[in-house]
């Protein structure tokens, strides 16, 4: 491996080594979407984040089982402290059945994951897929006395817990401090101690999804799906397990908990936590109203934005951020992330350009190392563009004759420069905006869309708008005729 990695551990609050627990394979877990609705672009930053993690530690030459599960079920923790059945909320609402909700939302996600160029998960399982699993659990919560059953609810026992185990290891919150911040509780009554949380809930009449279980029938609380997922797929304990900053609590403070109190150890050695989307310094968020979907700001639709930004803007956009930071969305933002990236991607055109010489004269070995350099300290894409771009100015040098590189050296810092910007930030080749070589068929295409619109052969012309989104294409009307992305 020869790479040191070292990651921030939100647990511990230091930049730790990655010392894998098996050598050189490494067992990652990621909370994934609850699919009620279509992800906006702040969850997608946290994948895109983790997106970023996964390619440097197979870059780095780790095997990764990379887990990111899909809660198509469960009761989540709402930002009034109020367990609720979002997907049922959602199914309710647009008179379809949970599943179908969860499954138009996947569909979406999956096609948004290949819009900004992430690599797929080695697997994705579904909380619905786990319910055996997530019983299991709960039944060696309550068999080691962590737990406890009302009327056909399983809570789990915060109070017994504290006797053995830390509560609030990761997040540092003292249940003195909970216990002013809760207001009442949904079912409040049937929990013996304010910071108890549901491990499975009794049924309601109006559940779409029920299952059954030693309690009667009913559905898994939220925590307990992830600590589930991740035992099967990567075992009690893993290397590191990640999520947004705003599931640290209670979500993750919860699976820790579940996992003493099941197994008796900690699941994660590393706890890695990214921080968020922000618009206007808040925190982009469905409940607050400020979201925008991927889709908006690609297509042009946001009236946040007055012109389209590609994936690929979008994408080098968040990585000139540190995924510990936050960062605000804003117009000068992406104008510019628009600039810097045609400014790197010209570099990269250069580069296959330029002429060797004999001998060279700059300091290619340790401007390389310094690609992976910033990397390893906690994957620091923001230095590692910089020192990109610093390799782009040496480009730049070496072009107008300033400096010189022998052909070997070329063909290192080639194929470097091609390494960190496709297969590590995961950059795509078309610039951004538009793919020139796809001009003449977009031209065609297009004609044939404008001459079925002046038919009033609406059939057709949708039928062309969706087929070329679903490839990718966003077509936009404006005064000036159509414009493409
Ligand atoms: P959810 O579907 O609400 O469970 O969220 C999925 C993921 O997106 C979680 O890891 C959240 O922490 C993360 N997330 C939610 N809002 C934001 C935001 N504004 N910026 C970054 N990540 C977010
Ligand atoms: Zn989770």
């Amino acid at each position: 491996m020869g790479q040191k990695i070292s990651i921030y551990n939100s647990l511990t609050g230091e930049k730790e080594i990655l010392t894998p627990r098996n050598n050189q394979f490494v067992g990652m877990y990621v909370c994934g979407p609850t699919l009620y609705s279509e992800p906006h672009m702040g969850n997608m930053r946290t994948f895109i984040n983790f997106d970023l993690v996964y390619r440097y530690l197979l870059h780095a030459g780790y095997k990764v089982k990379y887990v990111r599960n899909i809660t198509d079920a469960g009761h989540i923790t709402n930002s009034a402290g109020q367990e609720e059945d979002s997907i049922g909320k959602a199914a309710r609402l647009e008179q379809l059945q949970s599943l179908e909700i969860v499954y138009k939302y996947n569909v979406k996600f999956q096609e948004l994951q290949r819009l900004y160029n992430m690599l797929p998960p080695s697997v994705e399982p579904t909380a619905t897929g786990h319910i055996q699993e997530q019983i299991e659990i709960i039944e060696k919560i309550l068999e080691n006395g962590y737990g406890y059953t009302v009327n056909g609810s399983v809570y789990f026992d915060t109070k017994r817990y504290m006797q053995d185990f830390n509560y609030g290891i990761l997040s540092g919150r003292k249940v003195e401090e909970l216990e002013n911040e809760t207001r009442s509780l949904n079912n409040q009554d049937e929990k013996r101690f304010f910071a108890d949380f549901a491990l499975w809930k009794k049924a309601n009449p109006e559940d779409m999804q029920i299952w059954r279980s030693p309690w009667g029938d009913g559905n898994p609380g939220w925590h307990i799906e992830c600590t589930a997922m991740s035992t099967k797929y990567l075992g009690k304990q893993f290397d590191i397990h990640g999520g947004g900053m705003d599931l640290k609590f209670p979500h993750h403070e919860d699976e820790i908990a579940q996992s003493y109190g099941s197994f008796g150890c900690q699941p994660a050695s590393i706890w890695m936590h990214a921080n968020m989307l922000n618009v206007n310094g808040q925190k982009m968020s469905k409940s607050l109203g400020n979201f925008f979907l991927p889709q908006e700001i690609v297509e042009g639709t946001s009236p946040l934005f007055k012109k389209p930004y590609s994936p690929n803007v979008i994408r080098f956009f968040m990585m000139q951020a540190h995924y510990r930071s936050t960062l605000d969305i804003t117009e000068t933002g992406l104008d510019a992330a628009e600039k810097g990236l045609s400014r790197m991607m010209e570099g990269l055109k250069l580069v296959e350009r330029l002429l060797p010489s004999v001998s060279t004269s700059f300091k290619w070995k340790e401007l390389i190392d310094s690609f992976d350099e910033a990397m390893q300290d906690d994957f620091n894409a923001p230095i590692l563009i910089a020192n990109l771009f610093e390799a782009v100015r040496y480009i730049n040098l070496i072009n107008d004759g300033k400096e010189t590189i022998s052909s070997d050296h070329l063909r290192i810092l080639k194929t470097a420069i091609h390494v960190f910007i496709y297969h590590v930030l995961g950059l795509t080749a078309e610039g951004p905006g538009q793919d020139k070589r796809l001009q003449p068929v977009m031209d065609l295409v297009l004609d044939l869309r404008s001459q079925a619109r002046e038919k009033k052969d609406w059939a057709t012309s949708d039928k062309i708008r969706d087929g070329l989104a679903a490839a990718g294409i966003f077509v936009k009307d404006g005064k000036e005729g159509t414009d493409w992305s």
